[in-house]
């Protein structure tokens, strides 16, 4: 069977019934982290033929780094970011779209884009701590995904750090799932920015960097990004990362922006590891959608530390309970800021 996309009986809901990701390998078993007699993991330097070709390679050169593919049958192991189509793919680019709208039961064919992205060669490599340059790498190639996968509706950029957050790899890594429509969350912030910016005649995003900068909730901020933990965080520990200046996606960011949000990566991951642990977590991204103006959107990073379980009441009803105060959460965060 094939991977296929359901809408549920009568929610505007979609889930992937993603059938081929159920084989993907895991090296967690037992495993916390890499050691020197483990050498299977595919996504370390050595390994690269145990994974797809990289449609796009970060490498060093005499003036920095320059951008290079693997061919089929080479693989490129000198590389400092290594982008690949994800293997186990949740979704896949196929041409003919199966479109079934059957009533109660629609259902259409699971095409997009999977791809992973090895944020460097060190198996171990932690946003808290790695080198703002190796960061800034990550970020141009968040910005390299949503070019290239620009032909689909919407481009979620997302990381999943531990087993308990859905990591079943632990080499540092992100993920990119281009998808044929535009999920219901994005869907739901973009129509909730229309009708504000309808009625209040402004962006709510920028506003709200307005009420949370040097509020209660607020955790860090640099000149050009404010982090926060939002009014009403769903996730204990939840915090945001906003740009000051309003943009709809992550390819507006000038080599400043670019530089300070690589420095509020690592003070606000920094921070969780620091004062939590180093919990499992996952992060998203929120841009605008390919094809439209979405030029009043204001794109924003979601953070979600995995410390609590989502059970009954959260499943059945889409609201949630969180023990942790947004307020108390920013102030042990604040005080967990490494020196940077
Ligand atoms: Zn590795
Ligand atoms: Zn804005
Ligand atoms: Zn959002």
């Amino acid at each position: 069977m094939s991977n296929e996309i359901r809408k549920d009986y009568l929610l505007d809901r979609w889930t992937i019934i993603a059938s081929e990701r159920a084989k993907r390998p895991t090296d967690f078993a037992g495993r916390p982290s890499r050691t020197a007699e483990d050498k299977a993991c595919p996504f370390c330097p050595g390994n690269e033929q145990m994974t797809p070709p990289a449609y796009l390679l970060c490498v060093p050169s005499e003036d920095g780094v320059r951008m290079e593919k693997d061919s089929d049958t080479t693989r490129t192991t000198n590389w400092l970011v290594r982008c690949i189509p994800n293997l186990y793919a949740a979704l896949t680019p196929r041409k003919a779209v199966d479109f079934a709208d059957d009533g109660l039961l629609r259902r259409r064919d699971g095409v997009g884009a999977h791809g992973v992205i090895i944020e460097s060669p060190n198996h171990d490599e932690h946003p808290g701590t790695a080198r703002l340059e190796q960061l800034e790498l990550v970020v141009q190639a968040y910005m390299d995904a949503l070019q290239s996968f620009s032909d689909w509706e919407y481009v979620q950029i997302f990381r999943n750090h531990g087993k308990e957050a859905g990591a079943s790899l632990s080499h540092a890594h992100s993920q990119v799932i281009a998808t044929p429509m535009i999920p219901k969350r994005v869907s739901d912030e973009l129509q909730a920015c229309r009708r504000w910016l309808k009625t209040e005649g402004s962006c709510p995003y920028c506003k709200i960097v307005e009420i949370e900068r040097g509020g209660p909730r607020f955790i860090f901020e640099n000149e050009g990004f404010v982090a926060f933990a939002p009014w009403a965080s769903v996730h204990p520990f939840e915090f945001w990362i906003v740009p000051i200046r309003h943009q709809y996606t992550l390819l507006q960011l000038d080599a400043t922006e670019k530089r300070a949000f690589s420095q509020i990566l690592r003070a606000c991951f920094g921070s969780l590891a620091n004062a939590l642990s180093d919990p499992p977590y996952s992060y998203g991204f929120h841009v605008a959608p390919n094809h439209g103006n979405y030029k009043y959107f204001h794109w924003h990073l979601e953070v979600y530390p995995k410390l609590s379980i989502q059970a009954g009441f959260e499943d059945s009803t889409d609201m949630f309970i969180n023990v942790m105060p947004p307020e108390t959460a920013a102030k042990s965060l604040r005080a967990s800021l490494p020196k940077i």
